[in-house]
Formats: C-alpha cells, sequence, structure tokens
C-alpha cells in the first residue's frame, strides 16, 4: 500500500485501463472494483462481446463455446470467485470425454478397468516395459516436451496417445516444444500417478464432475461485466486499442475514436501486439517479439438431425485418417436450451497456421472436410441441417526454447514497467485455462493496489513445485 500513498495522494482516484475483456481482463476489474473504493476502472475491448476466447453464443438455436470450456481448478479461492460469478445459474455435470484411438472410444481419463480391457495385453506390456526403460536413464529435466513426456509416460503411451495428436496441435516437430508445455498443462503428472487415479477412478475415489454455467461458460463473463458497470467500472466494446504512450507518470492510450489518460494499465492482448504499440518499447524487443508465434484454430460446427450422437462432452480424436484433433457435443453439458428435440449441434476443432493452406480454405471446403471427419468417425446415422465455420486466430501459444529466452527479456522489461502489466493467455504467452487466467487477474489487480506479486509464475513450473493442485493429465 506504501507506493499508493506515495504516488498518490489520499483521497485522488487511481484511473486504471484494462485491455482486453476476457477472463483475465474481467477477474483483473472485478478484483479492483470489489476491493479498491478510489479506483476508476475502465476496460477496453477490440471485439463487440464480452469473454475472449471464454465465450459462448447461440448457433442453430442452441447455445455452444469456442470448443470445450469446463472450469476446473482446486484452489478454493478461485474457485469461489468464479461460483459467485456465476451465482445461481450453475449446475453439476459429470464428465464423459474419450479418446477415439483405432476406430475404438476408450474413456478418459483412464479407469483401471479400461486399462485393463480397453487394450490389448501386447500393447499394455509394451508400454509398461518401456516406461520402466526409460526410468532407467537419468532424466534431464527441461530438455523438452517430447523427452520429459516419453519419461513421465514411457515410449509407448506417449507414441500410442499423444504423439499423433500433439503434432496435430502444434504442427511441428515436437522436439522443438518446450518442456515448459508439459508443466503448463500436466504439472507431475506420468503413468505412476495415472495408474493410481486409474485404480481410485474404479474405485469411485476420484469425483468427475464439474460446475458448468447454464448458458455456457462465457456466461460467467458476462455477468462479471454486468458486476463491473455495477460497481461503476466502464466497459468499452467495440474499441480496439492501437497506441500506448507513457508521458511523464501517466499512459495516453488510444482506443477507437478515443484518447485517454491512465495511471495503470493491464493488458491481456498478445504480448508481441502489446509490445508493438507501446511506444517505449526498445526496438530490439520489437524484432524479438515477431518470434513469438501462435497456433490458431478453425472451428467447424454441424448441426445434426437427431437425438443421440453419443454422451461424452468432447471426444479427443487419436487418429491419423481424421483431422479433427477434437470434438464437442453441446448437447451433453446439461444446458436446459440445448435439450431440444431433434437435433445437437457439434464442433470439430482444426489446427493450424494463419495464412497456411488449411487457415486459407473457402467454408465450404471446410465443411466438406469436417463432413468427412464425421463420417469416419462413425457418428453421423443423420442429415447435416447446417454448418458454420468460425476462425480463431493466435489461440496456442507456441511455447518452444528459443521463445521461453525472448520471453525472459519481455518479462524483464515489463517487471521494470511497473505500472505496465501484462498477463493472461497471449498477454504472458502461457498455455493458460480460465482459472490460471483468475489468479492473474487478482494478481494484477493486487499489484495495483501496491502488493508485489510475480503474475509471471502463475502456470509456470515454479507455480507447480509450489503447489500440489494438478491432478490429472489432459492431453491437448
Ligand atoms: C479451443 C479451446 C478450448 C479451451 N478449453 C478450455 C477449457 O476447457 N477450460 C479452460 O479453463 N480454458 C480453456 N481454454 C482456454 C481459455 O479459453 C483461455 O485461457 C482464456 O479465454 C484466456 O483468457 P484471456 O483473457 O487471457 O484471453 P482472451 O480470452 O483471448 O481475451 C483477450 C481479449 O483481448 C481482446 N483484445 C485483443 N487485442 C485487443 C486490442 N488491441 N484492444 C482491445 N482488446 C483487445 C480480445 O478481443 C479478447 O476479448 C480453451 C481455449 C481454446 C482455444
Amino acid at each position: 500500500m506504501l507506493s499508493r500513498i506515495i504516488l498518490f495522494k489520499k483521497g485522488s482516484t487511481l484511473r486504471v485501463a484494462i485491455i482486453g475483456a476476457g477472463p483475465t481482463g474481467l477477474s483483473s476489474a472485478v478484483h479492483l472494483l470489489k476491493n479498491d473504493r478510489n479506483v476508476h476502472v475502465d476496460v477496453i475491448e477490440a471485439s463487440d462481446v464480452v469473454g475472449g476466447i471464454s465465450k459462448s453464443f447461440e448457433l442453430f438455436d442452441h447455445i455452444v463455446d469456442l470448443g470445450p470450456h469446463r472450469f476446473y481448478t482446486k484452489d478454493k479461492a478461485i474457485l469461489k470467485f468464479w461460483l459467485n460469478l456465476a451465482g445461481d445459474h450453475c449446475h453439476i455435470v459429470n464428465r464423459q470425454t474419450s479418446i477415439f484411438y483405432e476406430n475404438k472410444f476408450i474413456k478418459y481419463p483412464l479407469s483401471a478397468t479400461d486399462l485393463m480391457f480397453a487394450l490389448p495385453l501386447a500393447t499394455k506390456a509394451k508400454i509398461f516395459s518401456s516406461f520402466l526403460r526409460r526410468q532407467k536413464y537419468k532424466y534431464v529435466d527441461g530438455d523438452n516436451f517430447s523427452t520429459t513426456m516419453r519419461y513421465r509416460f514411457g515410449d509407448k503411451l506417449y507414441e500410442t496417445f499423444f504423439k499423433s495428436y500433439t503434432e496435430k496441435l502444434w504442427g511441428t516437430c515436437d522436439t522443438d516444444l518446450s518442456a515448459t508445455i508439459a508443466y503448463q498443462r500436466i504439472g507431475g503428472f506420468g503413468l505412476g500417478k495415472a495408474i493410481t487415479h486409474a485404480l481410485y477412478r474404479t474405485t469411485g475415489k476420484v469425483n468427475d464432475t464439474f460446475f458448468y454455467p447454464t448458458l455456457g461458460c462465457g456466461q460467467v463473463w458476462e455477468n462479471a461485466t454486468k458486476e463491473i458497470i455495477k460497481m461503476g467500472g466502464r466497459v468499452f466494446l467495440s474499441h480496439p486499442v492501437t497506441y500506448i504512450e507513457k508521458k511523464k507518470r501517466a499512459f495516453q492510450i488510444q482506443f477507437g475514436n478515443r484518447q485517454n489518460s491512465y495511471d495503470k494499465i493491464i493488458s491481456t492482448i498478445p504480448v508481441g501486439r502489446l509490445v508493438k504499440i507501446y511506444q517505449q518499447s526498445p526496438q530490439r524487443l520489437k524484432d524479438a517479439v515477431k518470434e513469438l508465434k501462435f497456433r490458431s484454430t478453425i472451428l467447424a460446427y454441424a448441426e445434426i438431425l437427431g437425438e443421440h450422437l453419443f454422451n461424452e462432452q468432447w471426444i479427443y480424436v487419436n487418429s491419423q485418417h481424421i483431422k479433427t484433433g477434437r470434438i464437442t457435443n453441446f448437447s451433453n453439458w446439461g444446458m436446459p436450451n440445448n435439450k431440444k428435440r431433434g437435433s445437437q449441434v457439434v464442433c470439430m476443432e482444426y489446427w493450424c497456421d494463419v495464412g497456411d493452406e488449411m487457415w486459407n480454405m473457402n467454408d465450404s471446403h471446410l465443411g466438406v472436410m469436417a463432413k468427412r471427419d464425421l463420417i469416419q468417425f462413425g457418428v453421423l446415422r443423420s442429415h447435416i441441417a447446417r454448418q458454420t465455420i468460425i476462425r480463431l486466430p493466435h489461440t496456442y501459444p507456441i511455447i518452444t526454447n528459443s521463445a521461453e529466452k525472448i520471453l525472459s527479456d519481455v518479462s524483464q522489461f515489463f517487471r521494470a514497467e511497473k505500472d505496465l502489466q501484462t498477463i493472461g493467455r497471449g498477454g504472458a504467452f502461457k498455455y493458460n485455462n480460465q482459472d490460471h487466467c483468475i489468479e492473474m487477474g487478482i494478481g494484477a489487480a493486487k499489484n495495483v493496489m501496491g502488493q508485489n506479486i510475480s503474475t509471471w509464475d502463475v502456470n509456470s513450473e515454479k507455480h507447480y513445485l509450489e503447489s500440489s493442485l494438478i491432478t490429472e493429465v489432459p492431453p491437448g
């Protein structure tokens, strides 16, 4: 609190700009307005809706998300924050997810029964022997993603369940990827823990349920926006921030046709973009951030006539003959609106790079590709009534070893710029889920109020070593 008192006379209002109305920015705004009466908060958002890539919307008379969006955390404070925003509009979903592997649906996460029966004996023997073989060699931690995963699961299991998915998702030879991705996604998980969990799962000791808002995951972020406005904050939609300049102690920000002055900024836009528009960024940083690359996503939605396709909320597709990596069925998330009789809406995810062949395919070709996948997948027993394609640029930060070096420079620069923080999935260039975004958002808000929290440590190796929160491995 001391620095606040020195910099701002008691009673004067602190003007804070929060750039981006996704989960990270909105969490910051809610926390700030709830905990500091002397603050004026403007949330500035480029698009015409809130929620960022965690928004929900209506499509073909159903409510859908941008791919599957389950909220999951073991941190009670973060869960409470999220539940407070969800309010009464929330229900519990029994998790049902699978991996489609060699034309079979294998329940995922695995239970001991699945381990016993889903795979042939020879495959199981190979999985265990290759895991034991890996354990014999000294493991150089932090080498790369592939080595980390092979060490944790053994070569056979890695190649069976994770490799083709990894290649589809990242589009790169997986040795380029940093071990950080493994930390950010699975913490300390490995085959040993997978077996323990599989046993617990069979005995019912693992509770595979999650909370989900009645109107989709984005409802939480719509509620957050209402709270912000109720508490006196302002939310500017359709106002992309294009220019930031520091003049003495204040920042001038241009957004849409406006220009305002702020004492503090919390930015959640992709960090490369921030470095580019911030006039005080050194040229060497501007050049370096060009190398921070993202994978992008194409979502192919289809409305399929008929009452039942499959029971899962989503299915990971581990098959080289099928191009999609994951398929979500929005009828299985317990949303009453989606229980309309007669049709279901599914979403298939395709990963690519902006400007590559797939990204440039026209929508009707992408629709044909998605239909072909559904047929191969064996779930299309009825007609597709309607289809739509959504292109989402910059969804997955590609964390390579060289990207990490750049990030270390970037974080050093912004740590020194105390009044301008960059956080969030794109802002910190991390493979964040919404729980990490909330944690970063609250951390940045506390910093505005005078604390000194390292938001860069959220969802990092250090974070994982300090916590025991992660108990389950998502394959992507
Ligand atoms: C396919 C997919 C599935 C996922 N599944 C899950 C899941 O199951 N569970 C989970 O917890 N998380 C999941 N996530 C992750 C989750 O969506 C993100 O972690 C979260 O939305 C990131 O929040 P954010 O606020 O950091 O960024 P974003 O959601 O990207 O929000 C950033 C906001 O900044 C705005 N912006 C950008 N540039 C500007 C500018 N110049 N000026 C003003 N505004 C700007 C954007 O329009 C956007 O609204 C998934 C992500 C994807 C892609």
